[in-house]
């Protein structure tokens, strides 16, 4: 196993290097380390899913309301359904609570057969149209207003943060090098008989096939191999998470009638227990305007208090903010040039997670259409990860968890009930987190109520002390690989 966070990078010839390590990335290599191939993942942050990937809407989409025909409606629909069996294999926390479209006019009511034959095009045909009695039944918490819906039985809700986490872990146990804070910021193109070499902040990196995986930034590296196919337009979509008091209110995530504009906002459980409204879609030209806005924030409480007036009584936790990766173009960019030995994988916007999987499978294709010849494939060992969903039992809860090790009784974050066991577990994995906010992400430690007021200190003392070996100790680079427990779910 090889995680390297520093110093340079092996002295080698990858069979393929994939850049960006957010859920794309790290699902493309998965799928490449079931092949006898040498790759590597390469990163510019100092943690894997730590772009778009972590500040999205959560939702493991069904692909209905996708464009049909489109190459996005496809990989969703089968990225679902990969990703809902992954996940059950591995603890990666997924609630199917199903969706409601609310119409809140006539207008809109009149809309949603057209959306259910929308869906039966995408091949999804389990809609079904609710009255307006029985929706106020379903959900009695909704405005005033709301004249029926169209339910989607199986739109569900997942953690995103586990599953990137999940897909490298599985691929570098399965022997790909994963190397972090690694920006490559040029690539001299190989030729048939020599590889790429790509230029990294750590220096140089040599590989016979590139993956373009980099998010925000695949247009910028496209242009690098001479590329002008798209342009991405970072599309901020701004979060506001409520209390998990409030996840009484709601049984379903509840979606607005999409508009040419995109989804819309809605409102949603979290696996973790808590509420969300948003997001909100504004064009930006900067890449890193990740911060909320007064405006923002006052926008989607206008569009909650219409939703659900009950959900605005309720406290705000917290608010984040992300962005898609939109393009000109009205689906995924990815593109194969075989004359370069390079795939691009351009214009995940705001479906990326649930198409994680389908994608990986998709680009592994494209590379063996090129010519790559990746081999036979093998079945990966499972990992089995962490629990951080609230419907699941969590180590706190868990006696004989308990009475094995004691760390698991010991809570540090008493919000979110996590124990010293787990930011133990976290620390010492696999893929260390390399900040305090990559442990909030392992273990949900920070993420509650109080936001950190109380067991900050606690928590920052258990990721600096010295033996947690975090990335941030810099271990030498040849030989930084983490090896660690993983918590027992
Ligand atoms: C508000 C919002 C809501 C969303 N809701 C959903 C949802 O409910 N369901 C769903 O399925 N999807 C949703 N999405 C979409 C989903 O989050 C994205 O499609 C997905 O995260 C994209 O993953 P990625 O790996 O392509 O990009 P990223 O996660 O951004 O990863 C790209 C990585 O590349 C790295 N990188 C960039 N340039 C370089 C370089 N030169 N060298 C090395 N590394 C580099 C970056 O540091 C980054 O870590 C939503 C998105 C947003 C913003």
């Amino acid at each position: 196993m090889t995680v390297t966070v520093s110093g340079p990078l092996p002295d080698e010839v990858y069979d393929v290097a994939v850049v960006g390590a957010g859920v794309v990335g790290a699902a493309i290599a998965r799928e490449l380390a079931r092949y006898p191939l040498r790759t590597a993942l390469v990163e510019a942050s100092g943690d894997v899913g730590d772009g778009t990937s972590k500040a999205n809407t959560a939702i493991l989409h069904t692909g209905f309301d996708a464009v049909p025909g489109s190459l996005e409606a496809r990989l969703v629909r089968e990225g679902r359904d990969r990703l809902a069996v992954y996940a059950e294999e591995c603890g990666i926390p997924v609630e199917p609570i199903g969706a409601l479209l609310v119409a809140w006019d006539d207008e809109q009511l009149a809309t949603l057969p057209a959306l259910a034959r929308k869906a039966a095009r995408n091949g999804y045909r389990r809609t079904r149209t609710v009255c307006a009695d029985e929706l106020r039944r379903r959900e009695p918490h909704l405005g005033p207003g709301a004249v029926g819906a169209l339910e989607v039985p199986d739109e569900s809700v997942i953690c995103p943060w586990t599953t990137t986490l999940a897909y490298a872990t599985q691929a570098v146990r399965a022997g790909v090098d994963l190397h972090l804070n690694c920006r490559v910021d040029g690539v001299s193109e190989g030729s048939r008989r020599s590889p790429h070499r790509l230029s990294t902040g750590r220096g140089p990196l040599r590989t016979r096939w590139l993956v373009n995986a980099a998010g925000l930034y695949a247009d910028e590296f496209d242009r690098l191999l001479g590329h002008t196919d798209f342009s991405v337009t970072p599309r901020r979509g701004q979060l506001m998470v409520f209390d998990k008091l409030a996840r009484g209110l709601l049984t379903h995530i509840l979606l607005p009638v999409p508009t040419a504009l995109g989804k819309g906002v809605l409102v949603s459980p979290t696996v973790y227990g808590n509420v969300m409204l948003g997001p909100t879609a504004e064009d930006l030209d900067d890449k890193r305007a990740t911060g909320s806005t007064a405006e923002g924030l006052a926008f989607l409480t206008e569009k909650g208090r219409r939703i659900m007036p009950d959900l605005l009584e309720e406290e705000v936790t917290a608010v984040y903010a992300g962005l898609r990766a939109a393009t000109e173009h009205d689906d995924y960019m990815i593109r194969s040039h075989p004359g370069q030995r390079y795939v691009t994988v351009g214009g995940i916007r705001s479906t990326g997670l649930t198409a994680s999987m389908a994608i990986a499978a998709y680009v592994v294709d494209l590379l063996s259409e090129a010519g790559a010849e990746p081999g036979t494939a093998a079945d990966l060992v499972p990992v089995t990860m962490p629990n951080l969903g609230e419907a699941f039992p969590r180590p706190y809860e868990r006696a004989e968890l308990i009475a094995a090790d004691p760390a698991y009784g010991a809570i540090v974050c008493h919000c979110e009930r996590v124990t010293r066991g787990e930011i133990r577990d976290a620390l010492a994995a696999d893929i260390p987190p390399s900040s305090v906010e990559g442990l909030r992400r392992r273990t949900r430690a920070l993420g509650g109520r109080c936001q950190g007021f109380y067991c900050g200190a606690a928590v920052r003392a258990l990721f600096d002390a010295p033996s947690h070996g975090a990335p941030s100790y810099g271990a030498p680079a040849a030989d930084s690989s983490s090896h660690g427990s993983e918590a027992a779910r």
